[in-house]
């Protein structure tokens, strides 16, 4: 909870002055164990470095990352290994994390390899078993990235990452590099996976109607801050933060109760530059109901009586 990420932007030139910006500032999150949980906002709001912090690809500069209990914020790569096992993660291109000079074989098997956690004479059967589980042929075992689809080398990508049993998987935009008609055939493929291995998942994404269909809770970014997380269900058919609001009607929902349409807020303005975050709320210059009080002062994310938090002084309940 309260991870902060703070990265020098700017020219590494000697002498010129090197100007910190939060890239994620003070994120409280925690994720339920078996649950899904979404993490949205636009391109640049923190969420692919939020879950990098989760997985402590990057270090964190205040706050704290626990994973089962167990405070791994300041672990040595050493000390993390243990625990790199329980968590995996998804990258949104397929094609750049696989090593196109491995066969699938021994792409599978990197990560057992690596953890020692299968005997070599057991490998072939175990990457066997995982293309089973991700829907690939075992006869493709001894090809390439290159020759097969978007699709199926997402598939590569998730036994990878299933490969070592893990219990959490952090998944950065998994289906938005592929085909429309190939995502919903890939986040089906997590679904199924989640029941039979009893994943957790967090699943980043900028495409809400995917969220919508796949998360149980879901946590809104707006430049570096969760502005609300509550169940998905809530927070898509009554959303609180005018941002969330405003997210949200931007896209068509199937809902059949138009009552429970959220009404078209049209965003002006451009997402502010994370240097020089506005004062007081950082969503006030572009919110249709800031006052006064919000540009002087930032609202704390806080409880609502219905199950979800909300940073805003005027939230809709
Ligand atoms: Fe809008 Fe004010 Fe709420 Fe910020 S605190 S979202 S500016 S109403
Ligand atoms: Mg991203």
């Amino acid at each position: 909870s309260g991870v902060s990420k703070r990265f020098a932007v700017g020219r590494r030139v000697i002498g010129a002055a090197r100007r910190m910006v939060h890239a994620v500032d003070g994120v409280s999150l925690c994720v339920v164990r078996g649950e899904t949980l979404g993490i949205v906002g636009e391109s640049g709001c923190g969420k692919s470095t939020l879950g990098r912090c989760l997985m402590r690809l990057h270090d964190v500069s205040e706050g704290s990352v626990v994973f089962d209990g167990i405070n791994i914020t300041h672990r040595s790569r050493n000390a993390l290994r243990p625990i790199r096992r329980r968590m995996q993660m998804v990258f949104q291109d397929p094609a750049a994390s696989l090593n196109p000079r491995y066969r699938v074989r021994d792409l599978i098997a990197e990560p057992m390899r690596i953890h020692a956690t299968v005997p070599e004479r057991e490998i072939g059967d175990r990457v066997a078993r995982l293309l089973d589980l991700v829907g690939l042929r075992r006869g493709h075992m001894d090809r390439f990235p290159h020759e097969f689809s978007g699709g199926q080398r997402q598939r590569i990508g998730i036994a990878r990452a299933i490969a070592l049993e893990p219990d959490l998987i952090v998944a950065d935009e998994p289906v938005s590099a592929l085909d429309v008609s190939v995502q919903a055939q890939v986040v089906n493929l997590f679904q199924d996976l989640q029941e039979r291995l009893g994943l957790t998942y967090v699943f980043i994404a900028h495409d809400l109607s995917i969220v919508r269909q796949i998360t149980d809770r879901v946590a809104v970014m707006y430049l570096g801050s969760i502005v609300e997380t509550g169940p998905t269900d809530l927070v898509f058919t009554s959303p609180s933060h005018p941002y969330t609001m405003a997210l949200i009607s931007a896209v068509p929902m199937p809902d059949p109760d138009p009552a429970r349409r959220p009404r078209r807020i049209i965003l002006t303005g451009d997402v502010p530059n994370p240097i020089s975050p506005p004062s007081g709320c950082r969503f006030h210059p572009r919110c249709p109901r800031a006052q006064e009080r919000c540009r002087a002062e930032r609202p704390a994310l806080r409880a609502l009586d219905d199950g979800r938090d909300c940073a805003c002084h005027f939230p809709e309940t």
